[in-house]
């Protein structure tokens, strides 16, 4: 008989798979290292953003690490006590323009990377996905459906709510202060909290927390 793993256990497997993944053509040629989701496996919040950045998750090998971004985003989760956090991305690899420069990661080479988050998701199973952006929110919640930052919204994705965020590079160009983006993090708190419980009681998402 064989031998049921853990979600740790599947995730490293995954990440290691993903690790060889040439699906890709330009983005294999210019990504220094694929970077695979990373954190608690099962997770309650799962967070997707849009690629890995050139100084940071492409040099360090772990997403929203060693840059602004990241530190913004890190800071936030912990100021709001978050815990039982996993955090991926739209694309594995990072997109550049023929300057050397971040863009955004292009229709083709997001559908090739949809099922290695499909999987990373349907292993985590969180209770929430946070889409860090409007490219992550069109990407998971469907292009009808309205991207309003800090708040979660009435369709899901698979079992789990989504909750449209910002995405932190979005902030350190000024969108918005960092203690607007903490209050949307702490909405966020309370929603996990919320979910938990109901989770725990009716094994079901709780309604009355969507807003
Ligand atoms: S972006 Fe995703 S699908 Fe494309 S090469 Fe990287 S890991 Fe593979």
């Amino acid at each position: 008989m064989r031998a049921v793993r853990s979600p740790v256990v599947q995730i490293a497997a995954l990440q290691a798979e993903i690790r060889r993944c040439t699906r890709c053509a330009a983005l294999v040629r210019c990504r220094s290292c694929v970077v695979p989701g990373d954190g608690d496996a099962p997770a309650r919040i799962a967070f997707v953003g849009i690629a890995p950045g050139r100084r940071g998750g492409d040099r360090t090998g772990i997403p929203f690490s060693g840059d602004r971004s990241g530190d913004l985003l890190r800071r936030m989760i912990a100021r709001a006590g978050l815990e039982s956090v996993f955090i991926t991305n739209l694309v594995r690899c990072n997109p550049r323009d023929a300057r050397g420069r971040n863009r955004d990661p292009r229709p083709r080479e997001i559908a090739n990377c949809r099922e290695h988050l499909e999987r990373e998701l349907a292993i985590v199973r969180a209770h929430i996905i946070v889409c860090l952006g409007r490219l992550a929110w069109r990407e998971l919640a469907g292009r009808g459906v309205e991207f309003a930052p800090g708040r979660a919204c009435e369709s899901k994705f698979r079992d789990a709510i989504l909750y449209a965020m910002y995405h932190p590079a979005y902030i350190n160009r000024g969108a918005c202060s960092e203690r607007e983006y903490l209050r949307a993090f702490r909405r966020l708190a309370r929603l996990t909290a919320g979910t938990r419980v109901a989770r725990e009681l009716t094994d079901a998402a709780a309604p009355a927390m969507l807003t």
